[in-house]
């Protein structure tokens, strides 16, 4: 069938008394829905519809027309996370089970009450942390029995190795916060607490381990009521300090907001890995801003798949996978975004407000390869042989970094 005939087809269907629209969306509403037939090719869709969803995902329902081929779902939402609610926060998880094609990297997203404790646990995987709103306590112990406690706030950055315990406190405003393991099938479920342990030693060992009576034990607290629970507002920073065996060598938290970004036409890139954030031995960040209009090059990463969280704003991310097989997401704040190792891609401020988005790879070091500065060293007779390019194209090519080229 003809795409005319098959488009005129289906809208008369729609039409029709007692037809599809009948069951789904009336006629009206129907007409003042995105349709996939942009450029000539596709047609109307009568129904069902979820407009929301369609509203939401441009370049799903209309792809660019260069997208093709097969590649997994690279975005997901923290909006369709399951919500754990406690006296003490709410915390809701992004990992490999939400998001299959994210095996290296799983993240979860938290909020404290004031006072509100993430109780006291150790989990396997490394943990690195990006504060979003308020303010928190942190504090943890080495396994040299040296201890960490510090204060973060917004655009501060934590990171406690595999294995180190330690706990997570909001201050006066409470805090929002978002946890990036690096292990996709990390579960926020199935950390080791304290309260977990005490519950399932007999109190006899326990008396024991502590050298007291046994009498002291048999009544902690269900670790339901634990995992994250309500506390007074600590006091001052000072007052919790601890003295014993000295501090960890290298701090577990990092400011990230207060380094000075590399800053471009169109906007900022900061960088936290092991090289200036010393503790951060398998996460690797970047902090981008994008402005309206602007453009994170076309680049790849030559070490580790990316994941993405989107702070503020709205983009679109275009990704090339090799084999002819390109696609595009769009993405808004709280959504998940997810690069596999290598494949190509770009990301572009689709809004009105200013991009902001987290990076983060399993990694100790952050690296990219740019397009641009690939073409720009390579010998310009080959460049030409391959793509054909216009001189104009040719010396506009960049042999310094653009990470955000201008608008
Ligand atoms: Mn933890
Ligand atoms: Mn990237």
């Amino acid at each position: 069938m003809a795409p005319m005939s098959r488009r005129r087809n289906l809208a008369a269907r729609a039409g029709a008394p007692g037809g599809l629209a009948a069951l789904s969306v009336a006629p009206a509403a129907a007409a003042a829905l995105p349709q996939p037939d942009a450029g000539g090719k596709g047609g109307t869709d009568p129904g069902p519809r979820d407009p929301i969803r369609d509203a939401e995902n441009p370049d799903i329902l209309n792809p660019p027309a260069t997208d093709h081929g097969t590649l997994p779902n690279l975005r997901f939402s923290f909006a369709d996370a399951h919500m754990r609610r406690t006296d003490g926060g709410w915390t809701r998880q992004v990992t490999e089970r939400e998001f299959g094609v994210s095996k290296s990297i799983a993240g979860v997203n938290m909020r404290l009450v004031p006072g509100g404790v993430r109780e006291m646990h150790w989990h396997k995987e490394g943990e690195w942390s990006y504060m979003l709103a308020g303010s928190a306590r942190i504090t943890a112990v080495d396994q040299n029995g040296r201890n960490f406690v510090d204060d973060v706030g917004v655009g501060d950055l934590w990171y406690f190795p595999s294995g180190v315990p330690h706990s997570i406190q909001g201050l006066h405003e409470g805090c929002e916060f978002l946890l990036v393991f690096d292990d996709g099938s990390f579960n926020e479920d199935s950390t080791f607490l304290i309260s977990d342990w005490f519950k399932h030693v007999p109190p006899e060992v326990l008396a024991k381990n502590f050298g007291v009576p046994a009498s002291n034990f048999g009544h902690t607290p269900d670790p339901e009521q634990r995992y994250m629970f309500p506390l007074p507002v600590p006091g001052p920073l000072a007052s919790d300090r601890v003295a014993g065996n000295g501090t960890v060598p290298d701090s577990f938290s990092f400011r990230l907001l207060a380094q000075a970004p590399v800053r471009t036409k169109s906007g900022t890139v900061r960088i936290a890995d092991s090289s200036n954030f010393k503790a951060a031995k398998t996460i690797a960040s970047a902090l981008v801003e994008i402005e309206p209009g602007g453009l994170r090059e076309l680049h790849w990463h030559p070490n580790a798949d990316e994941w993405q969280y989107y702070i503020s704003g709205q983009a679109r991310m275009g990704v090339f996978g090799a084999s002819g097989d390109a696609r595009t997401f769009d993405y808004r704040a709280g959504d998940v975004g997810f690069v596999p190792f290598a494949m190509g891609h770009y990301i572009e401020n689709t809004g009105t407000e200013t991009v902001r988005y987290l990076e983060m790879f399993r990694s100790a070091h952050y690296a990219d390869l740019s397009l641009n500065q690939w073409m720009a060293l390579t010998p310009p007779e080959l460049v030409q042989g391959h793509l054909q390019l216009d001189d104009q194209v040719m010396q506009a090519l960049q042999k310094t970094r653009h990470q955000v080229v201008p608008a």
